[in-house]
């Protein structure tokens, strides 16, 4: 089931214009609505990836949900003059649909991160949600996807967070999807960590004043490489702007 409102239109990446809490809602009524769907939360690098890898835009675009996280697709939106209502960050959303999803009594799968932390996240998920059921859980370090479509599958999971980094976590939901038999699958890139705690979210200040990406950077030094995909994003939309 995709969105029923239009898409706004980043660079060749459909974003539905939702807030937080719509987003949340929305998630709830994807597990509600029979099926199997993925939820997806582009940042501005998996825009640009999606840009050079028809593939991976192809999964993306192809979500039943596309959720603008990071202040960058908010500001490329803006630029375009098709502005979005406001940031979604993969991990809040989480937080917002795992509050729903306790107090309905549903389940989740955790899958990603290295060995011994989604473990973690789960012990820590089930102390803040109580009534939320933890169906299983497996690291992101597999080689054959096959015995963990199986485990999920038997897990009877109402939700799997898949948080194998972008594109990967992208395409494998988009491939293995339906073959889990969850109802919703969600694309998270480090929240497992950020659940596990083993890696800290920004301060607040950060994140009210669009500075996540600088905290992140300052902590951890060895992501300027993908960080630098930040400016070349905005020369292309400042392009795509000009061209409209
Ligand atoms: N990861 C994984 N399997 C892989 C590659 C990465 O489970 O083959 C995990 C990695 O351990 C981390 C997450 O994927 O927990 C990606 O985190 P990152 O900070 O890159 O994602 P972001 O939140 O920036 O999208």
């Amino acid at each position: 089931m995709r969105g029923d409102t239009v898409r706004v239109d980043v660079l060749g990446v459909g974003f539905d214009n939702l807030t937080l809490s719509e987003a949340a809602e929305r998630g709830m009524e994807l597990l509600h609505a029979g099926g199997t769907h993925y939820v997806v939360t582009p940042n501005p690098e998996i825009v640009e990836v999606c840009r050079e890898n028809p593939a991976a835009r192809a999964a993306v675009n192809g979500a039943a949900l596309v959720l603008p996280d990071g202040i960058g697709v908010i500001k490329g939106a803006a630029m375009l003059g098709t502005p979005l209502k406001e940031r979604v960050p993969g991990v809040e959303f989480a937080a917002g649909l795992l509050e729903k999803m306790a107090g309905e009594g549903m389940s989740l799968y955790l899958l990603g991160a290295k060995p011994g932390v989604a473990e973690t996240a789960a012990e820590r998920l089930r102390e803040r949600y109580p009534g939320l059921r933890i169906a299983g859980f497996h690291d992101g370090y597999f080689q054959e996807d096959g015995p963990i479509v199986e485990n999920i599958r038997q897990s009877g999971a109402d939700t799997v967070f898949v948080c194998l980094g972008a594109p990967k976590q992208e395409l494998w939901m988009a491939k293995n999807g339906l073959a889990t038999g969850a109802r919703l699958l969600c694309g998270l890139g480090g929240s497992i960590d950020v659940f596990a705690g083993t890696v800290k979210r920004a301060p607040k200040f950060w994140c009210d004043h669009g500075l996540e990406w600088f905290y992140r950077l300052c902590s951890n030094p060895r992501r300027l490489g993908r960080m630098m995909k930040l400016p070349v994003f905005l020369v292309h939309v400042r392009r795509a702007g000009r061209r409209k």
